[in-house]
């Protein structure tokens, strides 16, 4: 598996393998330990990846709004053929918003309506969310609680979504 990094120094994106433990920058020449760095993107596909990469450097120079799309339009054009791409971040993303409000109802509910932008979601993607938040209550606890309010519905055998 390989993965994108940003250099913590110079800020440029590389590609790495993730099974390495460190490596050097080849703009700036800064010493990275890999098993700490933030992972941006993670593929199979060296070409995915060089990608990946070209659209990181472009949103480290001041083009943050369009980096978010264009990770998700590579990752969709890439996801039906194999599989195998994934955007590594989109979870902290959920958990890091859900964190930012105090109350632990409101994390709850933001982590499901985050999980129902994509359509519906599982009881093992939540329960992975929750044990992120490390919060006081357990994800069936939640998800049961949530669905005898209405607040969501269950679309099919085993799939929530937001009401
Ligand atoms: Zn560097």
């Amino acid at each position: 598996m390989y993965g994108v990094i940003v250099c913590s120094e110079c800020r440029k994106a590389r590609g790495v393998s993730l099974s390495s433990k460190s490596t050097q920058c080849t703009h700036c020449g800064a010493k990275l330990d890999v098993r700490t760095a933030k992972i941006m993107f993670k593929s199979e596909d060296q070409a995915a990846i060089r990608e990946a990469m070209g659209i990181i450097n472009a949103a480290v120079v001041g083009r943050e709004d369009e980096f978010e799309a264009a990770i998700s339009k590579l990752q969709e054009k890439a996801a039906p053929k194999d599989g195998i791409l994934e955007y590594a971040d989109e979870e902290a993303r959920i958990v890091e918003a859900a964190m930012k409000v105090p109350d632990w109802p409101d994390r709850y509910l933001i982590v499901a309506r985050e999980l129902s932008r994509k359509g519906s979601f599982t009881r093992e993607e939540y329960q992975e969310m929750v044990e992120r938040m490390k919060g006081p209550f357990d994800a069936d606890e939640v998800l049961d609680q949530m669905l005898g309010s209405g607040m969501i519905f269950s679309p099919k055998e085993g799939h929530y979504q937001v009401a």
